[in-house]
């Protein structure tokens, strides 16, 4: 079983959810949430599906560098490529002329994001697994193989991580048959996007209440009057004990982030995610110092470029929650590191997700984090946005607000025609006219 890949099409998925105003934030405030949708054909007939997420505009930017990589990767064999995961990482990431572009930020990673997937995906459809499952099933010194530890090996070596993995290996079997049987807690972003208004907000809070949400994330950052009247209505709907996040998706200058959450610490915020630029290591964490009184700390991650960012922030306890992107680092290989570096530095992984294809990629991630490394569930919990999810094979499963294992085995035979019909594209008619027929990632 060679799986020698053949070929790789990368293309442009647009959805128009700014027509009603769903994902917007303090800085995005029209998101069409959009894809580079990559597909992976193997000599075998076997296929692997990856993505990157995007926001509308520049998706085409995207595709371009996703068709830059492609020599990279085509020609190449399944077996040779994991046998030398970290190798072939460094491939795409260090190509001396597209590093340049980079590197490891930007379009170039978001490209690299999308090719990684979905050789990551076309893995697990040939081991028969999903993702979060295949994972689990390698043993430490596997894992540490796919990482590349070039940049941070002053803050986390191969050796370290081998033995972070190997002590996390006591009750793995108990912590995969809980996660089996309960699931992986989530939070939900989808009552109140900054768009809604008041009352879309009331109902969808309590309609989320019903179906057993406890914890709850609202946009702020716009205009502080409103942030306080919203986080009211909000809390009081909720009650004292239930979670509540806020999120100003980098709206402000640091001192100015300072004031307006010390404004907003009577509604009990966990956390203030993206308070300031994503780059601003310093920045956060003087928001962090300052807030640290209050009882509100600061998650970011969604917008971090790489390892080396994410070391730093750790290093400089710049954040108290790492919110790991599925799309944004560079695939399954450079979230190992992040997820590994803030196992050491014990600051609990609260993936970012929504969009379109996140919460079915990222909930991989995050079941892997439990089950092979943290070991613990407190204050953690992975984003749900439920938009979208209706284009996927097999999309993310919440029961009583926890994410369900996907259980998918890959023997089957891909996008049927039944399948295919029973998505309801004819709302998105531009979608036909690229000839794709239905989204399908790591499940
Ligand atoms: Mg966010």
């Amino acid at each position: 079983m060679s799986q020698k890949i053949v070929s790789l099409t990368v293309r442009d998925v647009r959805f128009p959810t700014s027509v009603e105003q769903h994902g917007s934030d303090a800085m995005h405030t029209d998101p069409d949430y959009s894809a580079a949708y990559v597909l992976i054909d193997t000599d075998s007939g076997l296929k692997g599906f990856g993505l990157t997420f995007t926001l509308g505009k520049g998706t085409e930017i995207v595709v371009c560098a996703v068709e830059a990589l492609a020599p990279l990767v085509v020609g190449k064999s399944l077996q040779e490529i994991v046998s030398d995961f970290r190798g072939f990482y460094r491939l795409l990431t260090s190509d001396g002329q597209i590093r340049w572009l980079g590197p490891e930020k930007g379009v170039i990673h978001l490209a690299t994001a999308a090719v990684l997937n979905a050789v990551w995906d076309l893995w697990a459809r040939a081991e028969g697994k999903p993702l979060w499952k295949l994972l689990v099933d390698m043993d430490p010194k596997q894992i540490v193989s796919c990482i590349d530890f070039r940049y941070i090996t002053d803050v986390l070596t191969e050796e370290e991580a081998h033995d972070i993995l190997v002590k996390a290996q006591e009750g793995k079997q108990q912590r995969e048959d809980e996660m089996l049987k309960g699931g992986y807690p989530a939070y939900t972003t989808s009552c109140a996007w900054l768009g809604y208004s008041d009352q879309q907000l009331q109902q969808l809070c309590t309609d989320a209440l019903q179906s057993g949400w406890t914890k709850f994330k609202v946009k702020v950052g716009a205009d502080l009057e409103d942030d306080k009247r919203r986080c009211c209505l909000i809390r009081q709907m909720i009650g004292p004990s239930n979670t509540l996040m806020i999120d100003a998706n980098q709206r402000w200058d640091v001192a100015e982030a300072i004031s307006w959450v010390s404004s907003l610490a009577e509604f009990n915020p966990l956390w203030i995610e993206e308070p300031t630029s994503p780059d601003d290591i310093l920045g956060h964490a003087a928001i962090s110092k300052a807030l640290a009184p209050l009882g509100i700390g600061v998650a970011t991650g969604e917008q971090c470029h790489n390892r080396v960012m994410f070391k730093q922030f750790l290093q400089a306890s710049a954040l108290q929650f790492v919110q790991i992107d599925s799309c944004r680092l560079g695939s399954v290989n450079e979230n190992l590191a992040v997820m590994l570096m803030a196992q050491k530095f014990q600051v609990p992984v609260c993936p970012h997700a929504g969009g379109v294809g996140l919460c079915e990629l990222v909930q991989h991630l995050i079941l892997f984090d439990y089950i092979c490394l943290s070991a613990n569930l407190h204050n953690r919990m992975c984003e749900y946005v439920d938009h979208l999810h209706e284009h996927f094979t097999s999309p993310v499963v919440i029961q009583d607000a926890h994410y369900m294992p996907p259980k998918a085995r890959w023997n089957r035979k891909e996008s049927n025609e039944e399948e295919v019909q029973s998505f309801g594209y004819k709302r998105f008619a531009f979608l036909k006219c690229c000839g794709l027929k239905v989204l399908s990632v790591w499940a």
